[in-house]
């Protein structure tokens, strides 16, 4: 089994552990609405994914 050659230093440490939520990329902006959305999720505002209707949103109005 490897082994590490040396014990990583703090900078290492430090900065992996600084860095984990800048390359978390899990929402997007919908290119039906421009709303924030979940990737490879039907977006919730317009009910659009991959530029096709999937659901029916109920629009609240008064
Ligand atoms: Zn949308």
């Amino acid at each position: 089994m490897a082994v590490p050659k040396h014990k990583a230093s703090k900078k290492q440490s430090n900065s992996r552990f600084a860095n984990w939520k800048v390359k978390s990329s899990s929402i997007s902006e919908c290119p039906q609405c421009h709303e924030m959305k979940q990737n490879h999720r039907v977006c919730k505002v317009c009910g659009y994914y991959d530029g096709v209707k999937k659901i029916d949103i109920k629009q609240e109005k008064e």
